[in-house]
Parts: C-alpha cells; structure tokens; sequence
C-alpha cells in the first residue's frame, strides 16, 4: 500500500510537472509572438509615416532598422523593393498570404516556420495610400527551438522536484499508514490525530466487529460449557440406574422404577438436544428465513388445542381470545413463540389457575398476550430469564420438562421479526407477555 501510494504521488507530481512546463512555455510563446507582431506592426506604421515608401519606383530606405527586413509589393504582387533580396529574381508575392490579405483588408500578419524548424519568420503588411503592401518581417526563434534550448533547465527542475516529491510522499504516506499499521500491532490502543478523521469510523467498524467477534467466541464457550453441563445430569443418572440392573442389584420392583427414571432422563437428554440445535439452526439461518401472510390467531388456536391435555394435567385453564390477525411472518417461528409462551404459563401456574391468550390487532400493530395466574418472576430475574439456561427454580424447571432455552427461543425469533417483548410479573400472583409485531416493519423484511 505504501509503495502504490508512493509512485501514486510521484505519477501526480510528474503529470503536474509536465502539465506545467507545456502550458508556460506555450504561453511564454504567445507572449513572444504578441511583442513581435506589435514591434512588426510599429515599424511598418513609423515607415509609413516616414512617406520613404510613397514612390515605388524611387525609394530611399537605407536599413535604419535594423534585423528588419522590408519588402515593397505592388498591386500586381511585383516586388518593387526588398532590403535583403535581389528584387530581379523575386518571384510575385500577390499570393503570400499577409499580401493578399492587406491588398483585402488593409493589414494583416502571419508567421512561416523555417524547414528545420529554428526559425520562424513573422510578416506584418500594411496597405499604403499609394495602392502598394509596405511588408516588414522579423526572424526569431521557433517554439521547438526555444524549448530544446531550455531542455537542460527543465531536466533540472523535474529531478529537483521529483526528489522533493519523493522525500514528502515518503512522509505523507507513512502518515496515512500509521494507524493502520498501529492497528494491526494492537487494536485497541489505536489513536487517531491529526486529521485523519474520515479513518474514525472505518477503524471503530472493525473494533466493534472485533468486539462482537470476541464476545460472540465467549457466549459460544460459555453456551457449549452450560450444554455439556446439561447433558451430563441426565446422561449420569441414565448411566447409574442402567448399571443396577446390570448388576443385578435392582429388586423386580425397582427395575419398573428405575426403566421410568431411564425414560424420564432420556426424555430429558432428548428435549436438551432438540431446544440445543434449534437454538444453533437459529443462530445460523439469520438472513435465509422464508415470510409469508399468517394468520396469528389461527396459529395460537391450534396451540391452545394443542396444550390442552398438558392443560388439564397441571389443573389448569387455557383460554383464547381476539379474532384472525395476518401477519407477514415465518410460520414455524411464530407457532414455536406462541408454543413457548403458553407452555411456560400451564407449566409455572398453580393448580387452579388460568392462562388467557389474547391475539389483537391495532392500527398497524399486532399484539400477542400470555397471561397467567401462575408463580410469578421475581423481579432481580424479570431481565434474565431470557438468557440461555436461565431457570429462577432449577428444580421446577426440570420437573416440568423445562431446559431453560425456551425464552431465548422467544427471544431470537423476536429479534429476526422485529418485534417488542415486555414481560410483567409479579410472584405470588403472575406473569403477562406481551409480544408486539409492527406490520410496517415487518412487511419492509
Ligand atoms: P424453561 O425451559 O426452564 O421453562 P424458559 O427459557 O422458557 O426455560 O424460561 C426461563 C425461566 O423463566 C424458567 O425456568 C422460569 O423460572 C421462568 N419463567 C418463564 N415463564 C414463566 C412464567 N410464565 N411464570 C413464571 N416463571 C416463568
């Protein structure tokens, strides 16, 4: 990068060189030009004056100007004069193009380039009263020549600059790299000075990226440590009753109990397993999930049908209210969220108690209540307990089937429809979740 940026630089100084050195000594050329053509232009008008140039047939010029050389044209284009020349081989100059367009206009000036290109000639012809073009003429040096007369002098100045382009783009370069090499060295200790502020943002992106990279490696760490953890219980007591009855140390009775326990814990292991790699999947599919228009109620419908039983077997009453409601949603995702909610009601209730579900629908928003007459939440755990594992009564949980992943089941699939949970619990007396869908935003994914 600081070598591109390097001939980068010298590849501008050296175009802004060359640019330069053009477009002067054109101008420097123009200038030339201009103060001939207005020297040719004052000779003419002084000899003019001078009326030496009245009679064609008797001048008396003698070369008081010097390094001029004048020419005396008639209207025929005959040369009735010239300083320099031997009139008698002078061919006609009617056609010269100053010539002719005096004899037109009045005056006029041009300028021939000589065949080798180091001279050029200037004409100026002015019309006299007696009907004759007075033309004087000027050599000077070309273009092409005054340039390959100052070629040493701008080699010079090129190399003189190039250096001390180099020496600053060495600087300007190791400047703009700095940061970025400190940042590679050590991320977080990177100071930005010196007006460099269009890099703020680019390297605070890459710190909070690193940030979110080390923080999602912990919580993966930290998730895998809590799984293992899980599994383990079950896994031991499956392990332990099994060993028993190889053993012959169960009683015929206690081989039934035990079978149960083996049951119960596999059960357990397998919900463990499931919660666990629908968590994964979720984590994973973030920009492949499919929408389509769902009818809400319908789906917690069915789910109420479907707790029914598990229902009935806590003592406990579910009921629905509110009326169809479409959303634009993933289908599966929303029968998990409204399973996990009334799930987490029938099974935190008290015997006795009722759980009402409720699908609404205002303006643009869509709401989803669970409201239950259960245990309640403790408010130092209302926040937490949609962390993954995170159970206010370990041994409830368990006894009821729970793994402690289905609010951060919840949670996930509420963050990828863009949608609000609040919870309000108190213990002793219960728990409301509401879940609010914003249709706007929803159709917008
Ligand atoms: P679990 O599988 O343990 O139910 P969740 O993630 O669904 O896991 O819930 C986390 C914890 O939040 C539960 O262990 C329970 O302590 C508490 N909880 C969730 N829902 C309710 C509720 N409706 N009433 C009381 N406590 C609840």
């Amino acid at each position: 990068m600081k070598a591109k940026l390097n001939r980068t630089f010298l590849l501008i100084a050296g175009l802004a060189i060359l640019l330069t050195i053009t477009f002067s000594t054109l101008i420097f050329y123009q200038l030339l030009v201009n103060e001939v053509v207005d020297n040719l232009v004052s000779s003419a008008r002084l000899l003019e004056s001078t009326d030496s140039f009245q009679d064609k047939e008797n001048i008396s010029y003698h070369k008081e100007i010097a390094n001029l050389r004048v020419t005396l044209i008639g209207e025929d284009g005959k040369v009735y004069f010239d300083s320099n020349a031997d009139i008698g081989i002078m061919d006609n100059h009617r056609e010269r193009p100053e010539v002719g367009q005096a004899f037109e206009k009045g005056e006029s000036h041009s300028v021939r380039h000589s065949a080798t290109m180091k001279k050029d000639t200037f004409y100026y012809a002015l019309k006299l009263s007696n009907g004759c073009v007075l033309r004087v003429a000027k050599e000077s040096d070309s273009l092409y020549s005054i340039f390959l007369g100052i070629v040493p002098e701008i080699i010079g100045i090129v190399i003189f600059i190039l250096i001390i382009s180099y020496i600053f783009t060495l600087f300007f370069a190791k400047g703009i790299i700095k940061p970025i090499e400190q940042m590679a060295d050590d991320m977080d200790s990177v100071n930005i000075t010196g007006g460099y502020k269009e890099l703020v943002p680019f390297i605070q992106k890459i710190k909070d990226q690193h940030t979110d990279i080390l923080r999602s490696a912990s919580m993966r760490q930290a998730f895998t440590a809590n799984v293992s953890h899980e599994l383990k219980t079950p896994l031991t007591a499956i392990s332990g009753y099994a060993e028993l009855i190889e053993n012959g140390m169960a009683e015929k009775d206690d081989v039934i109990r035990f079978a149960g326990e083996i049951h119960r814990n596999s059960k357990r292991l397998l919900t463990l397993i499931n919660d666990t790699i629908r968590l994964a999947e979720l984590d994973a599919m973030e920009k492949t999930i499919e929408f389509e228009d769902v009818d809400l109620y319908e789906i917690a419908e069915n789910c109420v049908n479907m707790l029914q039983i598990s229902a009935e077997k806590h003592k406990v009453h579910i009921s629905l209210a509110g009326k169809r409601c479409i959303l634009y949603a993933n289908k599966n995702m929303m029968e998990e969220l409204v399973y996990n909610l009334c799930d987490n009601a029938i099974r935190y209730n008290n015997t006795g108690g009722s759980v009402r579900v409720q699908v609404l629908e205002r303006q643009d928003l869509v709401e989803l209540s669970v409201q239950d007459t259960g245990i309640g939440i403790p408010e130092k755990s209302q926040k937490r307990v949609f962390e993954r594992f995170y159970r206010v009564d370990k041994s409830r949980s368990k006894q009821t089937g729970g793994t402690g992943l289905g609010l951060a089941i919840v949670k996930h699939i509420i963050a990828q429809h863009n949608a609000q949970i609040t919870l309000v619990s108190e213990l002793g007396k219960g728990t409301e979740v509401k879940v609010i869908f914003s249709k706007n935003t929803l159709q917008e994914q």
